[in-house]
C-alpha cells in the first residue's frame, strides 16, 4: 500500500512537483513510475546527516574487532535500533567460528643494532580517540604462531616476480623474515602472506610505506587525510580467496554444532607468522639490514637507500589467540507487500579494526539512516512490493565470515528468492563515486545514479562519477578506456562482503562507495576526527548515499518487471572472451568461436527481451500471472551461470563468470583464464564448453521469456 495522494500534496505544496513528465524508470510502467518517483522523493527527504553523524559517533566510540565484547555490544545496538526503527523479523544470528585475537606480538633488531619496535600509533591531544588505551598494537589476525630470531630481507612488495629478482641476486629467503610493503602495485596481504609461505620463509612483515598512504601523498593526520609516522595497516592475512568464511565450515553454515574440520585441513588458515608495521617501526630494519642496493623501482618514499637485507637480524614473536569464537550476524526485513518471498538483501559490516571510521562504520552510519527512514515509511504504511532484507555482518574483516556463513546457511533460498545483493562497506571517504554491478545491472545502477546530486559540484550524479572516472584513467594514462561511456565498474573482485552472494551463490550484486584521499585504512586514526576534519564533514556523502542505497533497493523491490539487461551482459560478456582469445598460445590452442556464437544469440535474445519488456510496460497488456512468470525467469539467468564442480582447484566458488584472483582483483571467466594462464589446455578446453553450456542456456531461457510475454499480452 503506498500512500501517493499524501505525497503528491505534500511536494505540489512545496514546489516539488515535476515540470516536465520524466521518462518512466527502468522496469517500471509510466503510472507505478510516477508511484515510485514520489516515494523516493519522501524517503529522500526523511534523510538526516546530524543523524548519520550522530550514529557515526556511536559506532566509532569504542575499537570493536570481531571477536570482541564491544563488538557484540555492536551487534546488540543494531538489532535494539531496528526493533525501535520499526523493522521486521529482527533477529542476531550466531555463528561460532575460528577467530584469531592478539594475545603477545613483539618485533626487534638484534643486529647490527638493537631496536625494539614499539608496534604503537602515537596519540594526539586534537583527537582523544587516540589516546585510548584500549586500542590494540599492531596485528595481523590468522597469522601463525612465531619465536624465531633470523636475518631479515626486503622483498619489495612481496609478490612471486619480487622473489625471482631476489634469487637473481643470489638471496634465499628459506628461513628468514622477509619485510615487505603495502601495495605497489596492489595486492591483499594475505597473497603477500601466502607467497611468503610458498618461499619458505619464517615470517612476514608488511608495513606502510610513505609512498604509498603517507606524507609522499600529502599532509598527514592530524593535519591531513594521510598516514602519519606510525599509524598501521592491520587486517587478515586469511587465505579466503582459496574459501572464504569461518575455515573449519569451508561450505557450510557454522551455525552451533555444525560439523568442523580439523584446523590442519583448513585451507584458508595460514602457517606463516605476520606482523604489520608503521614506516616508524620499519625505517631501523631497512636502514640497517645491509646486503646489496635494491633496484630502483623497489624505493620507497623514506630518505635512505633501500637494500635488500640478509646481514642484519631480527627476532620475531607472534602468539595469536586462536581458536572458535561466536561471531554475531544482525538481520532484520521489511516483509513485501505483493511479493514477499522474493527479496533484495542490503548488507554492511560492523566489526572493525579499531574504531573503522570509513571502514565500515560509515557504511554502517549510512545503513542505520536508511533503515530509519524506512522504518518511519513502514510505520505510515509504506511496504515494499518485495521483501527487503538488511545484514549486519560480523567478521568480514576476518575472512568475510559473517555474510560467507549467512549465504551458505540460506543458500537455496536466495537461489530461489533473491533479486539481488546491495553491498555497502565503507561508504564514504571522500566525495568520488564508485559504483559496481554485474553487467546485466550496469545499465540499472547507471540510471539510478542520473536521479541524484552531486553536492561538492552541483553535477548530477552519473556526471559527477563520469567525470571522477576519466581524471582517474587520466591519472592511470588508461587511454583505452577513455572512451567507455558508462562509468559502471562491471568487473568485480573479492574483498568485501558481496563474494559468498555472487561467487557461491549467484545472486547479482550491486557495490556502492564515495572514495578519497585516504591513507589511514585499518589503523587506528580510522576514525570519527578523520572523518569529520577530511572525509566527510557535514555527513553530506553519508546522506547522499543512504540516499542512494535506498533508492537502489527500493527500485528494485517495486518493479513490475526486474531492471536487468541481458544484452548489456552479452557485451561484456564477448570483452571477457576477447580478452582471454588475446592471451598467449589462446587462439592455437582452444576454439573460443561455438561460446562467442553462444554469446551472439545470448545478446540477441537480450535485445528481443528489452523491446519486449518495453512495450509490455507501455501498453501494460501483460496480467500478473506473466510478470510472476517473467521475473522468476528473469532471476534464473544468474543461477545459470553457477557450476556445481566449480571452478578447478577452488569449488566453492561457483560463478564460470566471476571470481577473484588470490590478489583479490577481479578475475573474469575465472576457470578458462586461469586454465589460459597456465596454458592447460586441456582444462581450458572443457572451461570454455562449460561457459558456452551456460550461455546456451541463457540464451534459450531468454528467448523462451520473449515467446511467453508474447503469449501472455495475447491472452487479454
Ligand atoms: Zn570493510
Amino acid at each position: 500500500m503506498k500512500i501517493v495522494s499524501f505525497v503528491l500534496i505534500l511536494f505540489t505544496t512545496l514546489g516539488q512537483t515535476q515540470t516536465k513528465p520524466e521518462a518512466a524508470l527502468m522496469g517500471f510502467a509510466a503510472k507505478s513510475s510516477t508511484h515510485q518517483r514520489e516515494l523516493e522523493q519522501k524517503f529522500k527527504a526523511m534523510i538526516s546527516p546530524e543523524r548519520e553523524r550522530e550514529f557515526h559517533r556511536y559506532f566509532t566510540s569504542e575499537p570493536h574487532p570481531a571477536g570482541t565484547e564491544p563488538n557484540h555490544n555492536v551487534a546488540q545496538y543494531i538489532a535494539d535500533q531496528w526493533k525501535q526503527q520499526g523493522l521486521e523479523d529482527v533477529v542476531i544470528r550466531q555463528y561460532d567460528v575460528l577467530s584469531s585475537l592478539p594475545k603477545e606480538v613483539s618485533l626487534e633488531m638484534v643486529s647490527p643494532i638493537q631496536y625494539k619496535a614499539g608496534l604503537r600509533e602515537a596519540g594526539y591531544d586534537v583527537d582523544p580517540d587516540t589516546k585510548n588505551s584500549a586500542v590494540r598494537s599492531g596485528w595481523l589476525s590468522m597469522s601463525a604462531n612465531a619465536d624465531v630470531t633470523a636475518p631479515i630481507v626486503y622483498a619489495h612488495s612481496g609478490n612471486p616476480e619480487d622473489y625471482d629478482m631476489l634469487r637473481k641476486n643470489g638471496i634465499d629467503v628459506h628461513g628468514k623474515v622477509v619485510l615487505v610493503r603495502y601495495s605497489n602495485p596492489y595486492s591483499y596481504r594475505g597473497f603477500k602472506a601466502l607467497t611468503a609461505q610458498n618461499e619458505g620463509a619464517a615470517a612476514i612483515l608488511i608495513y606502510s610505506d610513505p609512498a604509498e598512504d603517507g606524507y609522499k601523498k600529502g599532509k598527514v593526520f592530524p593535519d591531513g587525510p594521510w598516514g602519519p609516522e606510525t599509524h598501521i595497516q592491520r587486517g587478515a592475512i586469511t587465505y579466503d580467496f582459496i574459501v572464504p568464511g569461518d575455515p573449519l565450515t569451508p561450505g557450510w553454515a557454522s551455525v552451533p554444532g555444525a560439523k568442523q574440520i580439523p584446523v590442519s585441513e583448513a585451507r584458508s588458515v595460514p602457517h606463516i607468522a605476520a606482523m604489520a608495521l608503521s614506516w616508524h617501526d620499519a625505517q631501523p630494519l631497512l636502514q640497517n639490514m645491509g646486503g646489496p642496493k635494491a633496484p630502483k623501482n623497489w624505493g620507497g618514499g623514506l630518505p635512505i637507500t633501500y637494500r635488500l637485507g640478509g646481514e642484519g637480524r631480527v627476532h620475531v614473536k607472534v602468539d595469536m589467540d586462536t581458536r572458535v569464537m561466536p561471531y554475531y550476524v544482525v538481520e532484520a526485513r521489511i516483509r513485501g507487500a505483493k511479493h514477499p518471498e522474493q527479496t533484495v538483501v542490503l548488507g554492511n559490516h560492523h566489526d572493525a579494526w579499531e574504531y573503522g571510521g570509513v571502514d565500515p562504520s560509515s557504511g554502517t552510519a549510512s545503513m542505520m539512516e536508511l533503515t530509519h527512514a524506512l522504518g518511519t515509511m513502514l510505520k505510515d504504511g509504506v511496504r515494499p512490493d518485495r521483501t527487503l532484507i538488511f545484514c549486519s555482518w560480523d567478521g568480514e574483516e576476518v575472512g568475510l565470515t559473517g555474510s560467507t556463513e549467512w549465504g551458505e546457511q540460506f543458500e537455496d533460498d536466495l537461489k530461489k528468492n533473491a533479486v539481488a545483493y546491495i553491498n555497502v562497506d565503507s561508504s564514504t571517504a571522500g566525495s568520488e563515486f564508485d559504483g559496481s554491478a554485474i553487467a546485466s545491472l550496469a545499465p540499472f545502477l547507471r540510471e539510478t545514479s542520473m536521479s541524484f546530486t552531486d553536492p561538492a559540484s552541483n553535477l548530477s550524479l552519473y556526471d559527477a562519477w563520469k567525470k571522477t572516472i576519466a581524471s582517474k584513467r587520466h591519472e592511470e594514462n588508461d587511454k583505452s578506456m577513455v572512451a567507455d561511456a558508462s562509468p559502471v565498474n562491471v568487473r568485480i573482485g573479492s574483498g568485501s562482503d558481496h563474494t559468498v552472494f555472487l561467487n557461491h551463490d549467484g545472486v547479482p550484486v550491486i557495490g556502492l562507495q564515495f572514495d578519497g584521499p585516504y591513507g589511514v585504512y585499518h589503523s587506528m586514526y580510522d576514525d570519527f576526527y578523520w572523518m569529520n576534519h577530511f572525509g566527510d564533514p557535514g555527513y553530506r556523502y553519508h546522506s547522499l548515499m543512504s540516499r542512494l542505497w535506498g533508492t537502489t533497493a527500493l527500485r528494485l523491490a517495486n518493479a513490475d518487471i526486474l531492471p536487468f539487461d541481458f544484452a548489456s551482459y552479452a557485451r561484456s560478456l564477448r570483452e571477457f572472451v576477447n580478452e582471454v582469445q588475446k592471451k598467449p598460445g589462446a587462439k592455437d590452442n582452444v576454439d573460443l568461436k561455438p561460446l562467442l556464437t553462444r554469446v551472439a544469440e545470448f545478446e540477441s535474445a537480450g535485445s528481443e527481451l528489452d523491446r519486449s519488456v518495453a512495450a509490455c510496460l507501455t501498453t501494460g497488456k501483460a496480467d500478473s500471472a506473466t510478470l510472476d512468470e517473467l521475473n522468476r525467469g528473469i532471476l534464473e539467468v544468474e543461477r545459470n551461470w553457477l557450476n556445481p564442480d566449480g571452478i578447478p582447484g577452488r569449488p566453492w566458488f561457483k560463478h564460470s563468470l566471476y571470481a577473484a584472483r588470490y590478489t583479490y582483483a577481479h578475475l573474469e571467466l575465472p576457470g578458462l583464464t586461469e586454465a589460459v594462464e597456465k596454458a592447460d589446455w586441456a582444462t581450458a578446453k572443457t572451461q570454455a564448453r562449460i561457459l558456452e553450456d551456460a550461455t546456451g542456456r541463457n540464451a534459450a531461457l531468454v528467448k523462451d521469456l520473449v515467446t511467453m510475454i508474447a503469449a501472455g499480452s495475447q491472452k487479454q
